[in-house]
């Protein structure tokens, strides 16, 4: 055997998807990129994606569960949590004691939220507190178009929403930075110290009301206006969920078009992925659920969030409706916790370790584990699992690649992964690699988002 043949026989190589991909498929790859990018248009905040995911699924024959309702065998039903999560799930043939088939993403995103009182008039501005969503770096988040998103609950409970800034004619929101030539002191600090969070106060107008002389009047005639257009008073921020996100739409990158920018990839792109994947697999003998759930980026805690117990209580029910002991289906249960990977950039190698970091256009990522320092706070899927999960891929012609998030002691990160893994659920990372990850303006390959897809499709088929 010469040493070619032998590398070939014996070495591992991380391959571009580009290498193997058909020209039919390839084709097939950017028209899906081309849906995807209007799951992202319209939902900005996890209550749009839901409300998104919710018409998709109603389209394809899904209908809403509450719980306590019955459930049969081949039921097609989400679950509503709040208007901020969403349960799919399809009900199989087969004995569900072999286990449930269970995707699991998150549809919150990094942002900028108000502060529950957040209207204030300063030097000629009318303005809003906020308090930032998630791990942003905060001078992104400066002199770039913003939207407002979100939904205002009235004292008579009715709940008005909000979605300015996303249409070319609406006006758009903005947080102002400091002129190069005055930021001497600024550009001293670290990135990190630079612009602060009580620094991030949304602009939101800057005329006075004019009747009559009197004190706060650019503030009064901002709530004249959202009275005239909302029906609201002050008083209604208190019980509201506003959020400023990046008023741009989701976009193709370079002269080949092979990648896409948009706000929320992190964690859309495993959302629509999962959620698509399911609709387009018919497969009748297994139960497979897809969770879209809200929190991620806050630690995954409260009523939306992967740690509330409402994924348990319906798997629970499900078991129940089926005569299946709830304790061994989970232990026989399959999960690929769905999230994104930081991508291999060339611009900052120094914090990526090349032979286990993933790459743009190699495919789908499979994390064995996340974690920080020490691979601390990591659920870690078995090597059974994780080979359980390769094998698959590989007779499925997926391409799919393996890396850890980082050098190791550089930093890390977690997924929703460990709250299944804690239920006694198999469960391995698998995502789609970005760049500029948490930046208000993300970036994907087709390539990538399509293999994800098609991982999903393999593991439910
Ligand atoms: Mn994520
Ligand atoms: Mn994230």
């Amino acid at each position: 055997m010469t040493a070619k043949e032998l590398k070939q026989e014996l070495e591992y190589k991380n391959k571009s998807a580009f290498d193997t991909i058909s020209e039919d498929e390839l084709e097939r790859s950017f028209a899906y990129a081309e849906s995807y990018k209007l799951f992202l248009d319209y939902g900005k905040t996890e209550r749009e994606s839901v409300s998104y995911a919710i018409a998709m699924a109603e389209k394809r024959g899904y209908t809403e569960y509450r719980l306590g309702d019955e459930i049969t065998e081949g039921g097609k039903y989400y679950y509503n949590n709040r208007g901020k999560e969403l349960i799919l799930f399809k009900v199989g043939e087969e004995p569900l004691e072999k286990g449930a088939y269970i995707m699991a993403a998150h549809v919150d995103s990094p942002r900028i939220d108000l502060k529950q009182n957040p209207l204030y008039e300063d030097s000629g501005f009318g303005m809003f507190k906020t308090h930032y969503y998630g791990g942003i770096k905060k001078y992104q988040w400066t002199a770039v178009p913003l939207a407002l998103h979100g939904v205002v609950v009235k004292n008579d409970n009715t709940v008005v929403d909000i979605c300015i800034g996303e249409d070319e004619d609406e006006p758009i929101f903005y947080i102002s930075d400091l002129l190069p030539h005055l930021a001497k002191d600024q550009m001293g600090k670290t990135l990190a110290e630079g612009i602060t969070g009580e620094g991030l106060n949304i602009i939101v107008g800057s005329e006075p009301y004019r009747e009559e002389e009197t004190d706060g009047a650019i503030r009064l005639n901002l709530l004249r206006i959202l009275n005239e257009k909302y029906g609201i008073k002050e008083e209604d921020f208190l019980s509201a969920e506003l959020s400023a996100v990046p008023a741009m739409k989701a976009r193709d990158i370079g002269l080949d078009r092979s990648l896409i920018a948009g706000y929320g990839h992190d964690d859309r792109v495993c959302a629509y992925s999962e959620i698509t994947a399911l609709f387009d697999t018919d497969n009748t003998e297994k139960t497979v659920f897809a969770v879209l759930a809200d929190k991620e980026e806050t630690g995954s805690d409260g009523v939306t969030g992967m740690q509330s117990e409402i994924f348990a209580d319906i798997l629970a029910e499900v078991c129940e409706a089926k005569g299946a002991n709830y304790r061994v289906v989970k232990a026989n249960s399959k999960c690929l916790s769905a999230d994104v990977n930081a991508c291999y950039d060339p611009n900052y190698p120094e914090v990526l370790e090349k032979k286990n970091a993933c790459y743009i256009n190699h495919g789908v990522v499979l994390s064995k584990f996340t974690g920080a320092r020490g691979k601390s706070g990591t659920s870690d899927a078995t090597a059974e699992f994780t080979g359980y999960v390769r094998n698959f891929l590989n007779d499925a012609g997926v391409v799919w690649q393996m890396a850890e998030l980082g050098k190791v002691d550089q930093g890390g990160g977690g997924t929703v992964a460990k709250f299944l893994a804690n239920m006694n659920i198999d469960t391995l990372d698998v995502g789609v690699p970005v760049i500029s990850m948490h930046a208000p303006y993300e970036a994907i390959s087709k390539l990538d988002l399509y293999m994800t897809y098609k991982a999903f499709c393999a593991f439910i088929a």
